[in-house]
């Protein structure tokens, strides 16, 4: 079955909120095997309102749209919806009840704004919204479904999984959709596709290919929309074919991000980090203690940005950093063996680069970046040119350092 996502809400397009229902709902739809044939988002307005469910429900039975529904002046979806279906708003006791229940709770009374809630297009049917105010309702129109939730995140995402879902489950004959994921670093995306255009060729025509870039990897997404079930031992199979063309830039065969996988790994082998950070600035800290459990595995950082700093605290000679550049393969070699001592860890990762947009030279350009790994009593650095904006520089001198750590452990232990 198709389904069509309508977003509303000004604060949308003017870019103040960025689209995230959407991604979420589209998602989910996906797991269940709905096609989601297009995502429309509309100003908090009735023409627009109605000229989208038009337009939707020209092209899928399944509607959902989120946003507008809040008790204030704003607000008007209902108002619209009721006047698209041609029915009134009438009070419902149930809503009302809930309302107050719902605001009791939290020890406020009703307001007029809150008893004009309890008003619901004549229409529709009400579903629960456990973790709000705003009604959640269905309209059926000829066999076709239109969904209106509030736009707030988290309240709708509980309706989606409590309420929506299941209906739509149980109600639409679906056909079940796999994906298989296959995280990859530290290839491009086009020596990529030249080193797995046999493989490719090789793919079952049922089964469809997606490259997906980011400064934190290449995902290579495959993908069954029909009669999925049938084709799972010839994924597995295309996955191991894959890891065997690729062993060194596979990290996860099952979408788990490189900070867990490397966390994951160290953990394995009773090993502790720590890290030495100059242009990341803390950036690999922050990504590694983002996952829950990491102080299992990692002991700190030092951010050492100025040259004083790398000198006083990780014992980077002086001599060295004059005589080479903060930039270079001898200074982050001395990084990553002084964090080690300093924060009495088993492995490091040290990066000095230049994230730009200044600080560029000929033969150092903005993007040159050298990272060190060190294991026990094992260095190793290498230099990366990125050449990109500050941003991503950043972020790819933070997953480049986890990817090479990554890869020596894996060389170190696995064999
Ligand atoms: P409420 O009962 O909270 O008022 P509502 O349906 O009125 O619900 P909106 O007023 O449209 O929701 O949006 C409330 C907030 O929810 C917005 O300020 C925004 O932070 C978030 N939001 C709305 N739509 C989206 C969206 N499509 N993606 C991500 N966040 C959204």
């Amino acid at each position: 079955v198709k389904a069509v996502i309508i977003t509303i809400g000004d604060e949308i397009l003017i870019g103040q909120t960025v689209d995230t229902n959407a991604a979420w709902i589209g998602e989910q739809l996906n797991r269940i095997g709905v096609q989601v044939e297009k995502n429309i988002s509309i100003r908090d307005a009735h023409d627009a309102i109605h000229t989208a469910i038009d337009e939707a429900w020209e092209q899928a039975p399944l509607v959902i749209m989120t946003g507008g529904l809040g008790p204030t002046g704003d607000d008007i979806t209902k108002q619209s919806l009721a006047d698209y279906f041609n029915t009134a708003l009438v009070f419902s006791e149930k809503v009302h009840q809930r309302v107050q229940a719902f605001l009791t709770k939290r020890g406020y009374s009703m307001n007029s704004n809150n008893k004009d809630q309890a008003m619901v297009p004549e229409a529709c049917t009400v579903i629960d919204n456990p973790l709000g105010t705003a009604p959640v309702m269905k309209f059926e129109q000829n066999g076709r479904w239109l969904f209106s939730l509030p736009g707030v995140p988290f309240e709708m995402k509980e309706i989606m999984h409590k309420e929506i879902l299941p209906r739509v489950k149980a109600d639409f004959q679906l056909q079940p959709v796999k994906h298989k994921t296959i995280m990859t670093y530290g290839m491009p995306e086009a020596f990529l596709a030249e080193k797995l255009e046999k493989w490719e060729a090789g793919l079952p025509a049922q089964v469809s290919l997606a490259y997906l870039p980011s400064p934190k990897g290449i995902k290579i997404r495959l993908s069954v929309y029909e009669n999925a079930s049938e084709f799972d031992d010839k994924l597995k199979q295309a996955v191991s074919e894959l890891k065997a063309i690729i062993p060194g830039n596979v990290f996860s065969d099952s979408e788990t991000e490189l900070e867990r996988v490397l966390l994951e790994n160290l953990k394995k082998y009773g090993l502790r980090l720590a890290t030495a950070e100059s242009c990341t600035g803390g950036r690999i800290a922050s990504v590694l203690t983002s996952v829950p459990g990491s102080s299992d595995v990692f002991n700190g950082s030092i951010v050492a940005y100025q040259n004083a700093v790398k000198s006083k605290l990780l014992n980077v000679p002086e001599a060295v950093i004059a005589e080479y550049g903060a930039v270079s393969e001898p200074v982050v070699k001395y990084m990553a063996e002084g964090v080690m001592k300093q924060l009495n860890a088993d492995a490091a990762i040290a990066v000095s680069g230049i994230a730009g947009p200044g600080g560029g030279s000929p033969d150092k350009p903005v993007g040159t970046t050298w990272i060190a790994i060190a294991l026990k009593n094992k260095v190793e650095a290498q230099r990366f040119r990125f050449g990109s904006t500050r941003d991503v520089n950043i972020l790819r001198a933070a997953y480049s350092g986890m990817f090479l750590l990554n890869s020596v452990v894996r060389e170190t232990y696995e064999q």
